[in-house]
């Protein structure tokens, strides 16, 4: 699944291609969602926010088109007269002069005024967002410190949207090993240093990636196995999808197990805290 990086970067895109435009067209796939086509064609697109993976379109006529790509959703653009051949669902399409935005096979989109967003079942239960300008080291760090989170093992917490929107499993991976912080402790048992160096990695290896399209890896060493012919998939990351792989800084074999019900990748050796 796309995780916040990937998501603010389809957001961009999404901007670019029919951000302040008028939609002289829309097309929604779920029959639930028809009546809104009439209805927001002639509105213009304001601007796409995201939260965590959701996707906010948000049109001058105070409604949001609300959107998750959960495991199958894929956004494409291509010009209005060229939609692609493809089997996928097409679920939304939202064409403004001459330029086209579609959603294929996602299944979670619904319009909604500012109330329905903030009542939202999914949104309402939202942490604060990763990528967000407005989010600090310290706003995490306490966040850690709560009642709520305190006392749970690190590999479950960092990928619970109602913690910290925006973080998926890869990302989780990497960041734990970043600190050399094993999947299974828990925030209690951290100090405030190491606290710190926590929350302050979450901003920094989840900003790297969105601006690197997906690269958590020590970026030097990253570009320099790239120039050795290594592909950017075997390249981008430090820990995930390594399994048995020698770790770049101990050589140890990276090891996979089970978290919160997703493959967590970690080095036994750096990660022993
Ligand atoms: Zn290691």
């Amino acid at each position: 699944m796309p995780e916040g990086p990937e998501i603010r970067r389809v957001a961009d895109t999404l901007q670019e291609q029919v951000g302040g435009r008028i939609i002289d067209r829309i097309f929604f796939g779920l029959p639930r969602l028809k009546k809104w086509q009439s209805r927001l064609k002639g509105c213009r697109i304001e601007k796409i926010e995201t939260h965590g993976k959701a996707m906010l379109t948000r049109l001058d006529n105070g409604l949001t088109i609300y959107s998750h790509n959960q495991l199958y959703g894929r956004w494409f653009f291509c010009d209005s007269n060229d939609y692609p051949q493809t089997k996928r669902q097409l679920r939304l399409a939202i064409d403004c002069q001459g330029k086209s935005a579609l959603l294929y096979s996602a299944s979670e989109i619904a319009v909604l005024d500012d109330a329905e967003l903030l009542s939202h079942s999914f949104l309402s239960k939202l942490g604060p967002d990763v990528l967000s300008r407005t989010i600090t080291v310290k706003h995490i760090s306490k966040r850690f410190r709560s009642k709520k989170y305190n006392n749970r093992q690190l590999g479950g917490v960092l990928t619970d949207q109602s913690f910290i929107a925006g973080l998926g499993n890869y990302l989780r991976c990497e960041i734990l090993f970043y600190c050399g912080l094993n999947p299974k402790v828990r925030a209690k048992e951290l100090d405030d240093e190491q606290l710190h160096l926590l929350a302050k990695s979450m901003l920094h290896l989840s900003q790297q990636s969105y601006q690197t399209a997906g690269i958590t890896n020590h970026l030097s060493d990253a570009k320099k196995l790239m120039k050795q012919g290594v592909s950017f998939e075997d390249a981008r990351f430090y820990v995930f999808r390594r399994e048995a792989l020698p770790c770049y800084r101990c050589g140890t074999h990276i090891e996979k197990k089970m978290q919160a019900g997703q493959a967590c990748y970690f080095c036994p050796t750096c990660q022993l805290l």
